[in-house]
């Protein structure tokens, strides 16, 4: 790709310098993305100037919080191509998965239905399943990854049962950046009668989404990968399963009516919403979604695609690197050193303000099938450059010089 598909927004971002003003390589942004200056604003007036609570209020600013609030949901909902009644505030990812495995799992699954998952899971997207598969005697598959790295669909076409009634897959996973071909999963858990769950949380930062065309049932994404804020997300589902979805955690704001011989519960989103929400969260994340689409997702992709194909074609002219998952991986690259512990490289390089992750990343089987008890991860975002890329590529050749 020309360099002229490389984006410059490095300036937006206040938290891209050391303590000594240097340049900080951030390349961790799988893990949790570094903020815009209109995040961190946008934040600060919702607990500054205009904060109060919503839902409740009869004063004119709670009201208007409201509306900010509300506006959050459908900008949320919007950004991936659904609509507000569909849209649940949540934690994060982690809790959307833990929300539709406890709410849906419990009311649907009976001893012998089967859940479908694959080798690369993040763990949030495997534990859940089997909490909810060891209380109600479900039990579950894993699809296996082609030679590449991805999951691979012709293999888990051919072990999908009537018996599965869900499948929950990964949009893009977050060590090897493979991207599912996710409408042909919907259709291949469509044909035995499944329901897809897709774990967008790489995705939407990296990829333009649209749960219509992509025909699934369930979508969760966090803010926090988003350039949003931590300790929000977002679990978006079909209308038809929310509404018939019970209730998970009870409390204020989920209800309609509450009297100690019966209550009745409030139409779905609020419905998966108890207690008082995060309003500055949502606020945060809508000033997340306004930046991300004034740039545009695809040309965070390309931007993304472009750093990555540097970033490969670099580590393959280091000595005893090896670079796992597919070449067009989706802003994300896993690789070991020969005879060099990944945590050892990332200690190396942060004393040259590189900064990686090094670990099982939340994927323990993904770590078993690639023959390794970790990984290095370089992680690409908007404000990624190619000077971040030639700082890796200068400390891994120091990491080698030191161990010989
Ligand atoms: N799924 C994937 C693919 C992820 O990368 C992550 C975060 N590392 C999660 C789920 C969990 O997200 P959160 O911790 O924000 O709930």
């Amino acid at each position: 790709l020309a360099p002229a598909r490389l984006l410059d927004h490095r300036a937006d971002f206040p938290g891209l310098v050391t303590a000594d003003g240097a340049p900080w390589h951030y390349l961790d942004t799988a893990a949790t993305a570094q903020k815009p200056r209109a995040v961190i604003d946008a934040i600060a007036r919702a607990y500054g100037p205009d904060y109060a609570t919503v839902h409740r209020g009869v004063y004119a600013r709670s009201a208007d919080m409201t509306i900010a609030y509300e506006n959050a949901r459908s900008k949320a909902a919007r950004f991936i191509g659904g609509r507000e009644e569909e849209t649940v505030f949540v934690r994060g990812a982690t809790e959307g998965i833990n929300l539709v495995a406890h709410s849906w799992g419990m009311a649907n699954l009976k001893p012998g239905d089967r859940i479908m998952l694959s080798q690369l899971e993040h763990h949030s997207n495997i534990v859940p399943w089997q909490l909810v598969a060891e209380r109600t005697g479900a039990e579950i598959d894993v699809a296996p990854l082609t030679e590449d790295g991805r999951i691979d669909l012709d293999a888990l076409a051919s072990m999908l049962t009537e018996r599965h009634k869900m499948v929950a897959l990964a949009h893009v996973s977050n060590v090897l950046g493979s991207v599912l071909d996710a409408r042909r999963a919907a259709d291949i858990a469509h044909s035995v009668g499944a329901l897809l769950l897709l774990d967008g949380c790489q995705a939407v930062p990296r990829l333009p989404v649209d749960v219509a065309a992509l025909d699934c049932d369930f979508y969760v994404y966090s803010a926090h990968k988003l350039y949003g804020p931590t300790g929000i997300g977002v679990l978006w589902g079909r209308a038809a399963l929310l509404e018939a979805m019970p209730p998970w955690q009870g409390g204020g704001a989920m209800i309609d009516r509450v009297t100690f011989a019966r209550t009745t519960f409030a139409p779905p989103p609020q419905r998966f919403e108890a207690g008082t929400p995060h309003i500055a969260g949502a606020v945060g994340l809508a000033a997340a979604i306004d930046y991300v689409e004034a740039i545009g997702v695809e040309a965070i992709h390309a931007h993304e695609c472009a750093l990555v194909a540097e970033a490969q074609e670099a580590l393959a002219g280091i000595n005893a690197i090896q670079v796992f998952g597919p070449k067009d991986s989706a802003g994300i690259l896993s690789f070991a050193m020969q005879g060099v512990h990944p945590h050892d490289i990332g200690t190396i390089l942060d004393e040259a303000n590189v900064a990686i992750r090094a670990g099982h990343h939340c994927a323990q089987p993904l770590m078993d099938h690639l023959g390794v008890p970790a990984t290095a991860r370089a992680s690409f975002g908007v404000y990624s450059n190619s000077d971040d890329v030639e700082a890796l590529v200068r400390g891994l050749d120091r990491v080698r010089r030191i161990f010989g």
